[in-house]
């Protein structure tokens, strides 16, 4: 096996890392780790240049009810918990007016799985949301939701997005991945679409023109094998698709949430963890353009590190984050474009607003 020191220099050079080779960076430690940082901050500035973006988004949570029920989420609830909500048109429309005020350009449902619903109230969502903000970009629905879609309505899945894409849907998110091996899903969400069919509906969704992100929930349960293993399916589907428009990492917030509760996931991961997986992502990931920063789970000062290490994006303003709130993060709801001003700033870099397509805006 190679050094860091050669494997770093080699990537650099264009060699396409390996998933062992992978491995090997993200389980650095020592001065090495930097080296690490160091390359993929030199992979960031030759793909995509020094701009950093962000998006003027709000969230949408629409209900905390969820099938689903994972290990790792402290979100969702039984329809009979306390504290479990399932809002109607009018609650729906009026955090649409919100974001319509504010200016956003998307806006993002963030939801659990309700048992109840079917294509037909995803498609209401939508219209409901349009009417009182035409023109918003909605980004929603993850490949989990298009399956239980399909299957209240005893439809295909490709059917299930057509439909929505034709209803009204901009982006289909890349949630519901968490980390794509079977024997770690068995273990933080079991309830979840297994592995193979999370990738045929993503792969469904790309060819049908729809674009999607694509996400992975790190620093629970899971081995770095598997880190990567998750990365290097990523990695097959861009290369067929072409479809991701970027990588988002999304670190594990261990509070409230079962699988810490019962001892089968560790605290989250360190913060050497979390700029090792950017850095790596940016790396290992030759095809993707955009590698961003969960800001709401990493706190402003290591997003600003991380812009150091790989990232180029730096998410939403979102608004609110009822998510990762529930999960036991604090600060997470809404980030000031000023104070993302004063940290890329302060790198020398150029922060600019794009679309959900990273078109500038
Ligand atoms: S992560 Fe999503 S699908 Fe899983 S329980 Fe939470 S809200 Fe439901």
């Amino acid at each position: 096996m190679k050094t860091v020191t050669t494997l770093v220099s080699d990537v650099l050079g264009g060699h396409r890392l390996t998933e062992p080779e992978a491995v090997l960076l993200l389980k650095t430690k020592g001065r090495d780790t930097l080296a690490i940082l160091a390359a993929a901050d030199e992979m960031r500035e030759r793909r995509v240049g020094d701009t950093v973006t962000y998006v003027r988004n709000q969230n949408l949570h629409v209900t905390n009810i969820c099938k689903n029920l994972c290990g790792f989420c402290g979100f969702g609830r039984k329809a009979t918990d306390e504290g479990a909500y399932c809002h109607d048109k009018a609650g729906i429309q009026e955090q649409a007016r919100l974001a319509y005020r504010r200016n956003v350009t998307e806006i993002c449902l963030l939801s659990g799985v309700h048992p109840g619903f079917t294509l037909d109230t995803y498609v209401d969502m939508m219209h409901w949301i349009h009417e009182v903000a035409p023109g918003v970009h909605i980004h929603a629905f993850s490949p989990d939701e298009v399956a239980h879609a399909a299957h209240r309505g005893k439809m295909t899945t490709p059917e299930v997005i057509e439909r929505l894409k034709a209803e009204g849907l901009g982006t289909i998110q890349g949630t519901a991945a968490e980390i794509l091996v079977d024997s770690v899903r068995e273990v933080i969400c079991p309830r979840k679409v297994p592995t193979a069919e999370w990738v045929r509906i993503i792969k469904e969704a790309h060819r049908a023109g729809m674009r999607s992100t694509s996400t992975i929930m790190y620093g629970s349960y899971e081995r770095a094998e598997d880190q990567v293993e998750h990365l290097g399916i990523l990695r097959g589907i861009q290369d067929e698709t072409h479809g991701f428009t970027e990588l988002v990492t999304l670190p594990f917030v261990h509070h409230n949430t079962p699988l810490y509760q019962q001892g089968l996931a560790r605290a989250g991961p360190t913060g050497r963890e979390d700029l090792l997986m950017l850095a790596v992502s940016r790396l290992f990931l030759d095809n993707f353009s955009n590698i961003q920063v969960a800001w709401g789970k990493v706190g402003l000062k290591m997003t600003e590190l991380a812009l150091l290490s790989g990232a180029n994006d730096l998410a939403g303003t979102m608004f609110t984050d009822d998510v990762t709130g529930d999960a036991g993060a604090s600060g997470s709801d809404y980030l000031d474009p000023k104070d993302m001003e004063r940290i890329v700033h302060d790198l020398g870099r150029t922060l600019r607003q794009r679309t959900t397509l990273y078109e500038l805006v």
